[in-house]
């Protein structure tokens, strides 16, 4: 059953505000399983990450040890830090120059610091399996499981066994495997926000993952670790106007520039919205679509994408023409007429989901049904443009 929108509405802005109004989270409740706010600390850069432990290291059980040496690890008090540790599959971990490209697509985030640089620093741990770039000494390999079923108790099961608990408040977890619950969907986040996803685009569902599969997917799915979802403040997917990996139009093949390039990050600036009701194909996408190419759906729920810039008189409705200004289309695919409301992602990031940060802020658990993930036969139909 999903809740009532409105008061997810109520609860999503609530926790907004509360992160808005205050840089101060709260250190981790020494035991409670389900802890709770105990003391507040400073967190100048607001990634959920107190000075305290940027500066000193991370003290889990308060015994006066540092178990996890953050300042060691390239944390920084004035410059938001997100730590991944990563687990694999054999053959399942992404390349070097893939996990660049993710560390790319977090530094060149319009997010800006109290330091006065911009930026996310992301730090990726594969353990040795890689550069020293990547070894913050947690990640290993996993025994092959080509079927994670069910998914969510068999990723505990694994996190359990190779993930050092008293990380589970500074990093987020992640499996690099093949498949889950007998199908072929790319991944899985459980909830947004949270602290644990997997990717999934392996050997058993013939993904034939590249580079562009493995970078799309994982910042896909720590999207929605980091509070992010398919349609920016909804689940509508396959919005035009939202011009992220986020959207399924582009989590694989990336967002597509008018000059060529692809774009493999989340939305960087709030889109003008798109009544269905009558959206006016001689504006195209406005300033929003300025070097992008976007994606959209026909009546007969083919898929098309622009041939140039999303700035341009785009053919809603599939008619032939880009002069309807009146005319309703269901641009998205889901067979209803409505808004299209996206979101600037970067300026709506939730650092601290679920035990990271200490795991104190309430969360609202999110359906089952909104955490479907795009699947292989889904994509292959998305290229037959
Ligand atoms: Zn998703």
């Amino acid at each position: 059953m999903r809740p009532r929108p409105a008061l997810l509405a109520v609860l999503t802005s609530l926790a907004a505000a509360a992160l808005a109004t205050s840089s101060a989270v709260a250190a981790p409740a020494p035991s409670a399983d389900n802890a709770k706010t105990v003391v507040a600390a400073t967190d100048t850069d607001g990634d959920s990450l107190p000075d305290a432990w940027e500066t000193n290291g991370y003290d889990a059980n308060g015994d006066g040890v540092v178990d996890v040496d953050l300042p060691a690890m390239g944390a920084n008090p004035k410059k938001k830090d997100l730590f991944v540790e990563m687990d694999y599959m054999s053959g399942r971990l992404a390349s070097t120059a893939a996990l660049d490209r993710i560390v790319q697509v977090f530094a060149s985030a319009p997010v800006s610091n109290p330091d006065g640089t911009t930026g996310v620093k992301i730090h990726l741990d594969a353990g040795a399996a890689r550069s020293a770039a990547y070894n913050l000494g947690g990640g290993n390999q996993v025994t092959y499981d080509a079927d994670l079923n069910p998914s969510a108790s068999q990723t505990n099961a694994i996190k359990a066994a190779n993930f050092a608990a008293v990380r589970k408040a500074v990093f987020h977890y992640m499996i690099w495997g093949d498949s889950y619950d007998g199908g072929c969907s790319s991944g899985q986040a459980f909830n947004i926000p949270n602290d644990t996803f997997i990717v999934t685009v392996g050997p058993k569902c013939a993904w034939n993952a590249t580079d562009d599969t493995n970078v799309g997917t994982f910042v896909h799915e720590l999207g929605h670790n980091i509070g992010l979802k398919h349609g920016g403040t909804d689940n509508l997917n396959y919005k035009p106007n939202y011009l992220s990996v986020m959207n399924y139009s582009f989590q694989l093949g990336g967002v597509l520039k008018s000059d060529g390039t692809k774009y493999w990050g989340y939305s960087n600036v709030q889109p003008t919205s798109i009544n269905e009701a009558r959206p006016d194909e001689t504006v195209g996408l406005g300033s929003l679509g300025a070097g992008y190419k976007t994606s959209w759906k026909c009546p007969n729920g083919s898929t098309r994408t622009t041939a140039g810039a999303a700035n341009q008189p785009i053919d809603w409705n599939c008619d032939g023409d880009t002069t309807d200004t009146t005319t309703a289309a269901d641009i998205n695919g889901d067979k209803t007429t409505s808004i299209l409301i996206a979101q600037n992602n970067w300026a709506n990031i939730v650092f601290g989901g679920g035990a990271v940060g200490g795991g104190t802020t309430p969360r609202t658990k999110t359906p089952a049904s909104e955490l479907q993930e795009i699947t292989h036969d889904e994509w292959v139909s998305l290229q037959h443009k």
